[in-house]
């Protein structure tokens, strides 16, 4: 394998410049109950008020934006459980390129029929039995299609990088930055912006308990494949972390935390009692990590991104039950 190009901060810089007037610059919320009970300051970088409903679209258009007229012709074809497809769907949609989206049989409703709606044709597989990624890889080389995949594009981290960006332009200095993790695009992508512009901030990844793959790539020092974790957090099903994303979460991150499904019931509940906003579980991660460490953080500057709100409402209203 020859050496692997990593994106910078100047290809966030750029990735800003592609997406702005097409993505949305999401708010940042604050929340006096949040600030009381964890004795800090937090902010909350709203990524699931983001077209489509989370970040996914700042790094799928940021990609899609690079295609040349060959490559816009002939297509784009995605994998994810998802938010990513959604983001593929709709960035293609408004640029004119046809895509193909492969999506596991047991992805949210919502999510499937989103993906349809914005005019993409969608391949279910069996996430249990099938690889995604050699469905992908079929499909692309078969039909001159252009595979985007979720996390492990320079263009697509630099994309989710400018989420980050936006929160220190608007904020200022932040002692932690809470990101969720998945593949690490998202995670990846903030710690270049965060090295950038805010070096001294602390940047903690926070997966699923039961999905730990991060954890244990970042402490072993080389990527560790699990099989498809069982939790809630369904944009954090990742099985590893990238060639790309690792060495720069290697590189650029302090640690990597979990919480377990129950803490992010408990923040779905905090953010629609107190903020009155729909978080996906995913979404949640960031923050009830910064609530576990609340004695860490006295007195600092938190910064939380909020990944997405996308979730069916009959499962939004389960997962709220006590
Ligand atoms: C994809 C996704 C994540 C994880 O992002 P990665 O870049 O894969 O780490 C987190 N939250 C939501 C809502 C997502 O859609």
């Amino acid at each position: 394998m020859s050496e692997l190009k990593l994106p910078t901060y100047a290809d966030v810089v750029a990735a800003s410049e592609r997406i702005a007037g097409h993505a949305h610059r999401t708010p940042v919320a604050t929340s006096r109950t949040a600030n009381e009970e964890l004795g800090a300051e937090v902010f909350f970088k709203c990524e699931n008020l983001q077209r489509m409903g989370a970040f996914k679209f700042r790094g799928g258009y940021n990609a899609l934006a690079r295609f040349d007229d060959v490559q816009r012709r002939a297509g784009v074809v995605a994998f994810s459980s998802g938010n990513h497809a959604q983001a593929i769907a709709l960035s293609a949609r408004l640029m004119g390129i046809p895509a193909t989206i492969i999506m596991p049989h047991d992805a949210p409703a919502s999510k499937v029929a989103a993906t349809r709606g914005y005019g993409a044709e969608v391949v279910l597989y069996d996430r249990y039995t099938e690889d995604r990624e050699q469905i992908g890889r079929d499909l692309a080389s078969k039909h001159g299609l252009t595979l985007i995949p979720p996390y492990d594009h320079p263009d697509v981290i630099a994309g989710q990088g400018t989420a980050a960006k936006e929160l220190f332009e608007e904020v200022g200095h932040l002692d932690a930055l809470f990101v969720c993790l998945g593949g690490g695009g998202l995670l990846s992508g903030s710690a270049l912006s965060a090295r950038a512009i805010s070096p001294s901030t602390k940047i903690y990844g926070v997966e699923p308990e039961a999905g730990n793959d991060g954890q244990q790539s970042f402490r072993s020092g080389s990527i560790v494949h699990i099989d498809t974790p069982k939790t809630i957090a369904d944009g954090a099903q990742t099985q590893h972390l990238g060639n790309l994303t690792f060495p720069i979460i290697q590189r650029d991150v302090d640690d990597i935390l979990t919480v377990s499904d129950e803490q992010l019931r408990a923040e779905m509940r905090f953010f629609a009692a107190r903020m009155k906003m729909v978080v996906e579980p995913t979404g949640c991660l960031g923050f009830a990590a910064a609530r576990a460490m609340k004695e860490q953080l006295r007195g600092k500057r938190v910064g939380v991104i909020i990944s997405g709100g996308n979730v069916d409402i009959e499962r939004y209203a389960a997962l709220l039950a006590p």
